[in-house]
């Protein structure tokens, strides 16, 4: 459904209150017809019960109220964003408005553009020809038939070397693409830094100003260093500021010891939609989720620290069919009451969230008295599901040394090869699945696999999963 809530050619509404001419409501009218005629959603779930004049009167009653977007008193839901996105402000291939809309329209609630090293904002003019090399000639067309000729810029003449298309700052197209209580923009930049020729790339989301790759002679100081720009950045401007490491095993210049020992990182990739980031690792090198569990276990063994917790992203940069990161791979569904930058920072670290390739899950809770891991799967007709908890105990039998050495080449794989780490502790089928830690764990996680195969697979036989945070993890971590 991508009834647009912006019309190509200008229309006019009257003020306030309008949500019988309002595209918004219009779409939500129709989401909630949807979930109507599909039993799906939680209204649409109500209707299948309730005899038709309760259900009319409910339905009207949502739509005709002028603010419940925002509620006085909301309730904690599940929002759907990706925050790592790269547009022609770097080396994307399409519009950030295009990219926005698609988002928008696909059930995404919230949507950082985190191109490298730069932010969308100033003046930019981009080449034609170069837009064309980037994604192809239907680009451009694609993006006036959609937004229409009085919003987008050209200049010089076309056919001709000169000319030129502006491409719009984050401030200038956000009110735009924005729908309150359902669809925001956080500005977002992907720190693209080097180290010894390894590609070292964080995101930092929700941040104000641009900031600069620090460098350093390691991985771990390069990484200490640009988590300390954007927290004094932060601190600064009194902005929440999420950063993430991404895609470690990108040119595998990341290995499990230097997640584990930059401990004021907490947030990593456990899964990029980007087909060369190598998540399954190699002979020498672990995949990308035993490196978490490898990190994990160092943090919470040896190092007295907090364990990463793993988002998952969309990285995309292909928009026009071209193989590559697409859209709509990796994404994570954070608890909030608001759909604001700051609290769906704070809902992430809080660690109120979990990460998809396709799986979505409508709770995850944690039940710290019993010791209870519980998840509610959104089952799909016919789709069997499969909940692998996963957890490495306390006594895992694998010496670390605690010298924060560098190493020339990642070996973890080798290093910390025991079965211990890592382990699949319990395995579960069905739409509840639910562990009882037993105490002996230093944490567990669970990550739930269904047996259908990925719609646009990132890697060779990728089936849709999800993953949880890590939890049971408190009590090994003491205040000195
Ligand atoms: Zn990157
Ligand atoms: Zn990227």
């Amino acid at each position: 459904m991508d009834s647009p809530i912006v019309p190509a050619i200008e229309i006019r509404t009257p003020a306030r209150c309008r949500w019988y001419s309002n595209r918004g409501k219009q779409q939500m009218l129709y989401r909630h017809l949807r979930n109507i005629a599909t039993g799906s959603g939680r209204f649409g779930r109500y209707c299948l019960m309730a005899p038709a004049l309760v259900c009319a009167a409910a339905l009207f009653a949502r739509i005709g109220r002028c603010d419940e977007a925002v509620p006085a008193e909301p309730v904690p839901q599940y929002y759907k964003g990706n925050i790592h996105t790269h547009s022609l402000w770097s080396d994307g291939n399409d519009f950030p408005e295009m990219i926005a809309e698609w988002y928008r329209t696909h059930g995404y609630n919230f949507l950082a553009l985190s191109d490298h090293n730069v932010l969308s904002e100033g003046t930019r003019w981009m080449k034609y020809s170069t837009i064309i090399e980037r994604g192809d000639n239907t680009t451009l067309k694609k993006y006036q038939a959609r937004f229409g000729n009085g919003w987008v810029e050209t200049r010089g003449t076309a056919d001709t070397a000169n000319y030129a298309v502006r491409l719009k700052p984050l401030n200038e197209f956000r009110s735009l693409v924005e729908e309150r209580g359902a669809f925001i923009m956080i500005q977002g930049e992907e720190i693209s830094d080097r180290v010894k020729k390894k590609p070292l790339h964080m995101n930092a989301t929700n941040l104000q100003e641009a900031i600069p790759p620090s460098g350093g002679l390691t991985i771990r100081e390069a990484m200490e260093a640009n988590l300390r720009a954007v927290e004094d950045q932060a601190r600064r401007t009194g902005r929440e500021v999420l950063v993430h490491l991404n895609h470690p095993n990108f040119g595998y210049g990341i290995t499990a010891e230097d997640l584990a020992f930059v401990i004021r990182e907490r947030f990593f990739e456990v899964y990029n939609g980007h087909p060369s980031i190598n998540h399954l690792g190699d002979d020498t090198h672990p995949a990308v989720e035993r490196l978490w569990d490898i990190a994990n276990t160092i943090r919470l063994s040896e190092l007295n620290a907090a364990p990463l917790f793993g988002v998952a992203t969309d990285d995309s940069h292909q928009y026009h069919g071209k193989p590559g990161s697409h859209t709509g791979r990796g994404w994570i569904q954070v608890q909030s009451r608001y759909l604001s930058p700051e609290h769906i920072i704070r809902g992430i670290k809080a660690g109120d969230f979990y990460a998809s390739s396709g799986v979505e899950l409508k709770e995850v809770s944690f039940d710290a008295k019993d010791n209870i891991l519980s998840l509610q799967i959104d089952t799909k007709p016919g789709v069997q599901y499969t909940t692998q908890f996963v957890g490495t105990a306390k006594d895992h039998g694998t010496t670390v040394t605690l010298e924060n050495k560098e190493e020339s080449e990642p070996s973890s794989e080798y290093k910390y090869s025991s079965p211990a780490i890592g382990k699949v502790l319990a395995t579960a089928k069905g739409e509840a699945p639910q562990y009882r830690l037993t105490g002996s764990e230093l944490y567990v996680r669970a990550v739930v696999t269904a047996n259908q195969n990925h719609p646009d697979p990132s890697f060779k036989g990728q089936k849709q999963q999800a993953w949880t945070q890590p939890v049971g993890w408190r009590r090994h971590i003491h205040s000195e």
